[in-house]
């Protein structure tokens, strides 16, 4: 199979489609009437009326056979499960903590390990955290330091491991101000930084710095399998590994992690926390049962647990992660090629349109990003997500600046498109791409005070 795939260009998907969802098709004319209905804010857009759905990749997969199969066997019991013990055993088989408290989601995790150790005064560093990651943090009165590499903070710089931590800063912070950090947080794959991976050696050294200063240290796990199949493919010495060595090697290197099993779980919902400080974790406990339910099922179902279970089975073959990340790659290729200026190197699981690059004529205070993401659909069907100046420009005092950058993301649900959808992403793009000084601006007729991308309301420019 590996001789095939490497000697064959053309990326095949590694399955084939066993259960049909129809897409409905819609015409310009239509898509205008339900950008003007839903004040162009691509989030109140009916599902039904979009083509191809890149808004996000989180839970919006497709579950394999033996998912579903799995589901079947999902037990309801309330306590102790067999469910459950199936969902333990899978976590732990890559992820070897002691305690393993299954969640709804994975903010949920978040907010049971921040409620516990976060608080005013605390800081929590990471690489970058993400946005649920930095309100839960924030919401305990506790500080986000975000310590990426320098050059993670650069669109177009090619690095093979931007998502890195700069261990330098991580331990400068920490003679400063450790009595203050009760733990530090990797993101794997960076995120918010554009699903760029972090390499084994970093995390090696993000290790040595926590070991020095008696810190523990929790990843924000989310796309666990995607960063090992990086670390394979791009880390020097680590070609001729498993996946699953990898992903164990990382584990061990961290005290704990928080997980989105909507990510890499392969599932439509699903989390968990792990850590293996037996006093924190009877606290994150009781605080479970407070909020999210008893032990062994968290705020899931026995049948979530169970396709969980498989889907962490599957996340991790390889064949999977070769076409996942080749097949992302193929998109953000064929959109550079076509003049459209991306975050390179391609995450795994989204491509970023530089939306500023594009339409220079276009001020951030006019979303670029808006104006690129809302031509996506009205011209295609397609929906991407504007990461920019509407999700970041605006201030609690109530004052806006542009964003630290205006980009679309196209985030590609797992196992869901095939290569034909792609294509046509890419012919839409590239015609959206030809019209590009002809794009106007919007204005926010309406906005909430806080995450104003998900409710506003725009009125088009010109
Ligand atoms: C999605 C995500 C989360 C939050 O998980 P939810 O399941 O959406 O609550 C946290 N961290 C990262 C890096 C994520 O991508």
């Amino acid at each position: 199979m590996l001789a095939a795939m490497d000697r064959w260009q053309t990326i095949i998907e590694p399955f084939r489609i066993h259960a049909v969802e129809p897409i409905r098709l819609t015409t310009e004319a239509q898509r205008e009437r339900a950008l003007e209905a839903a004040g162009w804010n691509l989030f109140s857009i009916h599902a039904q009326d979009v083509l191809i759905d890149l808004l996000t990749d989180s839970g919006t997969g497709a579950m394999s056979r033996d998912q579903w199969a799995a589901i079947q066997h999902g037990d309801e019991s309330y306590a102790g499960s067999p469910s459950w013990y199936v969902f333990l055993e899978a976590v732990q088989h890559l992820f070897p903590f002691k305690h393993v408290i299954p969640t709804h989601q994975g903010r949920a995790a978040e907010k049971l390990l921040f409620t516990a150790i976060g608080g005013p005064g605390k800081v929590i560093p990471s690489n970058t955290h993400f946005d649920t990651t930095r309100a839960n943090v924030e919401y305990t009165g506790a500080e986000g330091v975000d310590l990426v590499i320098p050059e993670g903070r650069q669109p177009s710089l090619i690095h093979p491991f931007k998502g890195n931590m700069d261990t330098a800063a991580l331990d400068a912070l920490l003679r400063e101000r450790g009595d203050d950090v009760p733990v530090v947080m990797v993101t794997i794959t960076n995120n918010s930084g554009g699903g760029q991976p972090v390499s084994l050696q970093n995390l090696h050294a993000i290790r040595d710095v926590c070991d020095a200063h008696g810190k523990p240290l929790f990843l924000d796990g989310c796309r666990f399998a995607e960063n090992a199949w990086f670390i394979k493919e791009r880390e020097p010495g680590q070609a001729h590994r498993s996946v699953v060595e990898i992903v164990q090697e990382v584990g061990s290197l961290a005290d704990g992690m928080t997980m989105s099993a909507k990510k890499d779980g392969m599932a439509n919902i699903g989390g968990w926390l792990a850590m293996n400080d037996d006093a924190l974790a009877e606290q994150c406990r009781n605080l479970l049962i407070l909020t999210e339910g008893f032990p062994t099922y968290g705020g899931l179902a026995g049948r979530d647990l169970e396709a969980i279970a498989q889907g962490l089975r599957e996340v991790v073959d390889e064949d999977y992660l070769r076409y996942r990340t080749r097949s992302t790659a193929y998109l953000g290729d064929a959109l550079v090629a076509a003049g459209i200026p991306c975050v390179q190197p391609f995450g795994g699981h989204a491509v970023y349109l530089d939306a500023r690059g594009l339409l220079p004529h276009i001020p951030p205070l006019e979303y670029p990003g808006q104006a690129l993401a809302v031509e996506l659909y009205r011209a295609g069907g397609i929906r991407g997500c504007e990461i920019g100046t509407v999700m970041f420009g605006l201030h609690p005092d109530g004052t806006e600046t542009p964003g630290p950058m205006d980009l679309v993301r196209l985030a590609i649900p797992r196992r869901t498109y095939t290569q034909s959808h792609i294509d046509y992403v890419i012919e839409v793009a590239r015609d959206v791409a030809s019209r590009a000084s002809s794009l106007r601006g919007f204005r926010i007729a309406t906005q909430p005070r806080q995450l104003r991308h998900f409710t506003a309301t725009f009125e088009p420019l010109g």
